[in-house]
């Protein structure tokens, strides 16, 4: 037996859609939605994290 996790199908892509001035990403794997002020980070199926959310991660710094 085995569980598939939300991760095993995660597909991070960025909307065209702003929220509260902050760009939107959605998951179309498990539907879930991100914006850089989340406190948590979003990750592929294979556990990267997408290289437009690492962008934005590394430039608050
Ligand atoms: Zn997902």
């Amino acid at each position: 037996m085995r569980v598939r996790s939300c991760r095993d199908l995660c597909n991070w892509n960025r909307t065209p859609v702003e929220r509260r001035g902050e760009p939107l990403f959605a998951c179309r794997g498990c539907g879930s939605q991100w914006v850089p002020s989340e406190q948590w980070t979003p990750r592929e199926a294979d556990g990267a994290i997408p290289p437009a959310v690492l962008e934005l991660i590394r430039s608050d710094d």
